[in-house]
């Protein structure tokens, strides 16, 4: 028998591949710069010269057959050590390269964590507005996604509401900051008040709770915003870091997951880590890309292009009447839309070729997300077009 529940999950599809399709049509059409695609999260700008001079060096110095080689399941030795020597040098924590595996960006820690931490029953909660696909990795093990509501105007943690989501069966919390899809990177009280609610709440049940700590956007902050590294205040934190948005590289696939030395249960867990990271296939990233990726471990793109991107965006939809939370980091922006169903409102929007996706996708219904990794010259030929938009709806009242 064929899963049934699998089968109608890959045919619902994924509501922001559609939308942007929907535009590559309409560009077909009346031409690319009439369609605004602020749909996917995918960065627009080169990655970082140390990327090239890597790929050279490696070309020079290693023979092809070994240079593409397979890898180990898990990540070459040394790749592993750089890792970790570069986690402890940056955050001060002493990882181990056994402590490391190298992944195919974050979705591979968040597929593999799941199924590890969740499969036993327990089950899993985030923070609204998330990222969807943590739900699909829940569900996939047979468990659930409990999704916390936070601040509705920051944003930023409501420790009580957390308090009230957490239940004996919550075994994991999957956190992401800076946050697709709003751009906010959460605060150090917030999260220090987090970090003693999950000690005591783990003494009251009697097992430990766990933290997937997503962070492919740490690297991608404006303004010198704190980005806190989980680990060092909760120890139960599992610390997933990918190379797709910081360096420009998501179709390459390469990330990391960091197991720190003191968590709990960790032989057991690093041992099902393995076993499922071989059981489903999660093996040997690209022995180029894992070298080359580690070897530029703390560049980045130019990200003053997105903070640029950003103020001209957050600047000009906010001086329009349009509420958005300010995007600290990452490269979205939540707009609250101007009636309630944002559904609604993308459909108005595409009628005019701007192309942005509700927020209901991020459990977060009134808003929509605008992924503004895009050319500076998208976002100013689209401004009239929000401006239109408001227009209408403040003449219809
Ligand atoms: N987590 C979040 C919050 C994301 O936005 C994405 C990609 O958009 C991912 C995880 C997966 O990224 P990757 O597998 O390329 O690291």
């Amino acid at each position: 028998m064929i899963d049934q529940k699998l089968a109608a999950w890959g045919r619902s599809g994924n509501i922001i591949r559609e939308i942007a399709e929907y535009g590559a049509e309409q560009a077909k059409i009346v031409g690319e710069d009439h369609v605004y695609n602020f749909t996917i999260g995918s960065p627009s700008i080169d990655p970082p010269a140390c990327v090239f001079e890597t790929m050279e060096k490696l070309r020079a110095e290693i023979p092809p057959a070994k240079l593409h080689t397979y890898a180990p399941a898990i990540g070459f030795p040394d790749v592993r050590e750089k890792t970790a020597q570069y986690l402890t040098r940056s955050f001060g924590m002493p990882y181990r390269a056994r402590d490391i595996i190298i992944t195919c960006g974050t979705s591979t820690c968040l597929a593999v964590m799941t199924r590890v931490l969740l499969s036993g029953g327990g089950r899993a909660m985030t923070f609204t507005p998330y990222f969807m696909d943590y739900k699909y990795y829940a569900e996939a093990v047979g468990s659930t996604l409990t999704e916390c509501p936070t601040d509705p105007y920051t944003f930023q943690l409501d420790l009580e509401a957390a308090e009230r989501a957490l239940t004996e069966d919550t075994m994991l919390l999957i956190m992401n900051s800076p946050n697709n899809p709003s751009g906010v990177v959460l605060r150090r009280e917030g999260l220090e008040g987090l970090a003693a609610l999950l000690e005591r709440k783990q003494r009251e049940y009697g097992h430990p709770i766990y933290i997937l700590a997503d962070e492919p956007y740490r690297d991608l902050v404006y303004d010198g915003q704190e980005v806190v590294f989980l680990p060092s205040i909760y120890k139960n934190t599992i610390y997933c870091y990918s190379f797709s948005k910081s360096m420009s590289l998501p179709g390459e696939r390469v990330g990391f997951m960091a197991l720190p030395p003191e968590l709990d249960d960790y032989e057991d867990i690093y041992s099902a880590a393995v076993a499922v990271i071989r059981a489903f296939g999660y093996i040997c990233v690209s022995s180029m890309w894992q070298r080359v990726a580690v070897d530029c471990l703390g560049a980045t793109s130019d990200i003053s292009i997105y903070k640029g991107n950003r103020d001209l965006l957050y600047g000009a939809l906010t001086d329009m009447g349009y509420t958005c939370v300010h995007p600290d980091g990452a490269f979205y922006l939540f707009m609250k839309t101007p009636e309630p169903d944002a559904e609604a409102f993308c459909r108005r929007a595409m009628k005019e070729n701007l192309l942005v996706v509700p927020g209901d996708s991020f459990g977060t219904p009134g808003y929509v997300r605008l992924a503004y990794c895009v050319s500076r010259d998208v976002i100013v030929r689209a401004l009239p077009v929000f401006r239109k938009l408001i227009e209408e709806y403040r003449a219809a009242l």
